[in-house]
């Protein structure tokens, strides 16, 4: 975590939609190769939509909104961090809906394996850029335990940023261990593992276009 010497983090009054939604799927490995894909066939195995592409959309429009609100008038490029892989449609969309200028940047860390968290978190490839007195805006795709996030919001702050906020498209706070303060949330999801949008199990279901629910494992 970002202590007292850190960069500024703004306090932003942040809206954000619930999901209630919660469904209990077959496990994966009992569904065919194709199953979850959206082309499947409703009630034949595929894993239950959470959020659509167009509840997706919508609330991206409305986190872009409200970031744009909070950067109004920024001097520099707003510099987007996409935490690699799962983040980089929600980075893609996010930067596309923002009217702010935009500048991006890429890391990766090692967190999880299958469904279950290592509960250790590993730099696979580091920020290329400076971050140096810029503004910067952490782009997560789901925030579980925290301990990624807090591992990158301290890993970004040594860099010295300007600024330092976060956005994450879905945030599971039951299984919360390490306290994180979200600036933008997309949506609060239940206890579930979810695939699609970005995430993965061992790097299937990325380009789903919603994000369903994969329990089971
Ligand atoms: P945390 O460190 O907050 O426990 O986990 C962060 C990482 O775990 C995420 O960036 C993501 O890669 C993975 N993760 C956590 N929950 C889920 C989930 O429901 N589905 C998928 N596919 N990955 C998840």
């Amino acid at each position: 975590m970002l202590g007292r010497a850190g960069p500024e983090r703004a306090a932003v009054a942040t809206p954000w939609s619930r999901c209630d939604t919660v469904v209990t799927v077959p496990s994966p490995r009992d569904l065919p190769e194709a199953a979850l894909h959206p082309a499947a066939e409703a009630g034949q195995g595929a894993g239950e939509i959470l959020l659509d592409s167009a509840r997706i959309a919508e609330r991206v429009r409305g986190l872009a909104a409200e970031i744009e609100q909070a950067y109004a008038g920024i001097a520099r490029p707003l510099v987007l961090v996409c935490v690699l892989k799962g983040s980089v449609f929600f980075t893609a969309d996010l930067a596309r809906a923002l009217a702010v200028p935009v500048v991006l940047d890429f890391i990766a860390v090692r967190s999880y394996s299958g469904t279950g968290s290592t509960g250790t978190v590993e730099l696979v490839k580091d920020i290329g850029l400076p971050l140096q007195d810029r503004d910067v805006l952490l782009v997560e795709d789901i925030i579980d335990t925290g301990l990624t996030t807090s591992f990158l919001l301290d890993h970004i702050g040594h860099h010295r940023p300007r600024s330092l906020r976060l956005v994450a498209l879905l945030d599971k706070q039951a299984r919360r261990q390490r306290e994180v303060h979200v600036d933008f949330t997309g949506f609060r999801i239940p206890d579930r593992f979810v695939v699609g949008y970005g995430l993965d199990v061992d790097e299937r279901w990325r380009n789903l276009p919603d994000v369903r629910t994969l329990d089971g494992m």
